[in-house]
């Protein structure tokens, strides 16, 4: 019989599974704060809970994390997880260390369905959502691996592979468990949610009671482009996604999130930068300047750095605010999806 796995599982879950053991409600809520709050996952080592309680949860249970398949290292301090769940199918993780912080990049889908055509996780395909366990565990497991505490030094951001507003329901739940303040207890101020342009899902998470910071993947000022470069564009066009934008209802001082991917000859003109200045007036944002992370199996390319200072110049002299964000570990394959596409094709590690 295949154990159950408790990751992922919230105290309503473990509450009725220990029922179904014999065992009081309350012994779910200890449960739960073994595994979330004290991170003890060897069954045998709860030594509060009475023996044959023990026995039966090391006999019908387990409580995994995702296998490291490998790891790497960058020179810029950033580490690289590409991580095997158990149907075997690989997602990655980042840890991005800065001096004051460290941001753990998670992954929603393994693979992912929209397609973007700068990315190599869409090159990939869609393969499917992750769960609630695999979702909390990866942030589970880079905080052992890296011996983080889980305090406002740590942030998340949903930005790794896949679309997480495809998969809401498991993204939510993972939140939720995530930011319990009875367990994991990160503050959901301190998690960034990076859609492509889900329109449904960004009206849904703006009425969540809980919710992170919401970033939008805007990376092209017309429809004509963002059809090419986001397919996804075609289903929600650019009016349609700033109209959600502008009526998400963003918190005292919080401020949306747009990222732009500067594509060398594509989408950095200085045209691009003022239709962008237009496209976000009146919405209370800034913008993240991403010079692309080049791939193999990518026909775009990084531009010039003069020219991505001359954009960021146009967006500032607007009144807009944009930042330059580094990307990070280069050295290492870090485009999203580069890793997991390189470890299936070992010819294009030399590439
Ligand atoms: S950029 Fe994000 S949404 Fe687009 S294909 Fe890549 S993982 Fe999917």
């Amino acid at each position: 019989m295949q154990k159950k796995e408790l990751i992922g599982l919230a105290v309503p879950q473990l509450e009725s599974l220990v029922a179904s053991f014999g065992e009081p409600a309350y012994r779910g809520r200890q449960l739960y704060s073994a595994l979330y709050q004290q991170r003890q996952w060897d069954f045998r080592q709860l030594t509060p809970f009475p023996l044959a309680f023990r026995d039966r949860l090391e006999r019908d249970c387990q409580a995994t994390l995702p296998q490291v398949n490998k790891k790497f290292q960058s020179e810029d301090g950033t580490a690289r997880y590409l991580l095997r769940l158990a149907d075997g199918q690989r997602i990655e993780t980042v840890l991005m260390p800065e001096r004051a912080r460290n941001t753990i990049c998670v992954s929603t889908q393994a693979g992912c369905p929209v397609d973007c055509k700068f990315c190599l996780t869409g090159v990939m395909g869609f393969f499917r959502n992750l769960t609630v366990g695999e979702i909390v565990g990866q942030v589970l497991l880079l905080v052992q691996d890296n011996n983080l505490a889980l305090d406002r030094r740590l942030n998340l951001v949903f930005m790794g592979m896949g679309e997480p507003l495809l998969n809401y329901s498991n993204v939510r739940a993972a939140i939720y468990l995530l930011a319990d303040p009875k367990g994991i207890a990160l503050s959901p101020a301190r998690m960034t949610l990076s859609t492509a342009g889900v329109v449904p899902g960004i009206k849904r998470l703006g009425q969540e009671p809980l919710r992170p910071k919401l970033a939008v993947s805007l990376n092209a000022a017309t429809d004509e482009l963002r059809n090419q470069i986001m397919p996804l564009n075609r289903k929600w066009p650019l009016a349609e996604l700033l109209r959600v934008c502008r009526e998400f209802p963003l918190r005292s001082g919080e401020k949306l999130t747009f990222e732009y991917v500067l594509l060398d000859g594509v989408n950095d003109r200085v045209e691009d930068a003022r239709r962008l200045v237009r496209l976000v007036r009146g919405i209370r944002c800034k913008v993240n300047l991403i010079g692309l992370n080049p791939g193999p199996e990518l026909t775009f390319r990084t531009p010039p750095d003069a020219r991505v200072l001359h954009f960021q110049q146009t967006l500032f002299d607007k009144g807009v605010p944009a930042f330059l964000r580094k990307p990070r570990g280069r050295d290492i394959f870090a485009a999203c999806g580069q890793l997991k596409l390189t470890e299936s094709q070992p010819a294009l590690a030399n590439t």
